[in-house]
């Protein structure tokens, strides 16, 4: 058994015997005889730090000992000074704490329980089991940090099981046996059986901020940030709101008026774009009509325009075989690609399919289709007017024959 001296927050480091030392994958697991190290669980994370002069990345409990993951050996028998690194073990409790202090609010302001907690170096998160909006959710967040600054101290008390069952608490861990159970109350707002560090006084947790939320499952999923978790996100948040004011020239309590319109007028000018393309591709095929020659009756179109995309590349090709009685032979040229697409009008006898197999034969492109209407693709490449040109002949004994 390891004893654990880190819920004493005096204890910030100690002298411990190493009882045994493993091999592991990562490095070496030292178990130790008392530890100031807290090993993960309870949903929050491993402190970090040292055992003499072997570097603690994690540590984890296993049946009431305490096996630390270290960069190298110690002698099973030596005494070590082991401490924790206390930035990280800082940031940790304030998280931990401050879930106390949402989860117990949630359930006394909404009756909302906490079904899951999630923390991780980045982010904490907390699931709910009731849907909660915006304005419920800032009154949550209002009322945890009321409880931080009263600054309330955490109590801490250790139970028998039938204690226990006289407590009145929000939660209680399943299947706890014994008479070491740990009970704490956080923010005076949160009671919990718990095996987390806390906070001595709930004005250390400093800042509670939900930062986003979202349905999940029937209730609510809240990110919140603790400590200097808090101040870092409402740095860059500011920090956000100031370029994009100066972006828009507003003042920042105008940002989302202005990001709105500008999404209403993009919108209303791609709409706009739209009739404009539209139009433009009457034109085009109209012109493009009128300049080609016929075959049997049939127009043949053969054209490279330039920089269009697919999709107007087939809104052309449409409009010439509606316009007239015409065989369209559009190509694009757009960065590294050439694009095509072969049309043909209603009662013409020519396969668009098979026009496209010799198209991608020449070009060394790929595509296909049906017998109205193909298209492909193929690399950019030097001479395509003459190859389109010879294309256009080979079209014309097709046309004939
Ligand atoms: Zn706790």
């Amino acid at each position: 058994m390891t004893k654990k001296l880190y819920y004493d927050p005096e204890m910030k480091t100690c002298s411990a015997a190493v009882l045994d030392v493993r091999e592991s994958k990562g490095g070496y697991e030292i178990l130790l005889d008392q530890t100031v190290i807290y090993p993960e669980g309870g949903g929050q994370l491993s402190d970090t730090g040292m055992i003499g002069s072997a570097k603690v990345s994690h540590a984890r409990e296993e049946d009431d000992r305490i096996w630390h993951l270290a960069d190298k050996p110690l002698a099973v028998g030596e005494t070590a000074e082991v401490s924790f690194d206390p930035l990280p073990r800082l940031d940790h409790t304030q998280q931990h704490t401050g879930e106390h202090i949402l989860s117990g609010l949630a359930k006394t302001l909404f009756d909302a329980v906490n079904v899951g907690f999630h923390m991780a170096e980045d982010y904490a998160t907390i699931d709910i089991d009731k849907p909660l909006d915006d304005a419920q959710l800032a009154h949550l967040e209002a009322e945890a940090n009321r409880a931080v600054q009263a600054n309330v101290p955490t109590v801490t008390r250790i139970v028998n099981d039938k204690e226990l069952d006289s407590i009145e608490i929000r939660k209680r861990a399943k299947g706890l046996a014994g008479d070491n159970i740990r009970i704490v109350w956080c923010g005076g707002v949160d009671s919990c059986t718990c095996c987390g560090t806390h906070c001595v006084m709930s004005g250390e947790v400093g800042y509670i901020k939900i930062t986003a939320h979202m349905n999940y499952k029937g209730g609510t999923r809240l990110w919140f940030a603790c400590g200097m978790r808090a101040v870092k996100h409402a740095q860059e948040t500011a920090a956000l709101a100031d370029k994009l004011a100066r972006r828009f020239s507003t003042k920042q309590e105008n940002v989302l008026e202005a990001v709105l319109k500008q999404g209403d007028d993009l919108a209303a000018a791609k709409k706009e774009l739209r009739v404009r393309t539209d139009m433009l591709l009457s034109y085009r095929a109209a012109d493009l009509l009128a300049n080609a020659d016929a075959v049997g009756g049939t127009k043949l179109v053969v054209s490279l325009e330039d920089g269009f995309a697919m999709q107007e590349l087939k809104l052309l090709a449409e409009k010439v075989c509606t316009a007239e009685k015409a065989v369209a032979v559009l190509l694009s040229k757009a960065g590294e690609s050439v694009y095509y697409q072969l049309w043909r009008s209603q009662g013409v006898a020519l396969s668009m399919r098979d026009v496209s197999s010799a198209l991608n034969a020449i070009l060394g492109g790929k595509g296909g289709g049906r017998d109205d209407a193909a298209q492909g693709s193929a690399k950019a490449q030097e001479g395509l007017s003459e190859t389109l040109a010879q294309f256009e002949a080979y079209m014309k004994q097709r046309m004939k024959g």
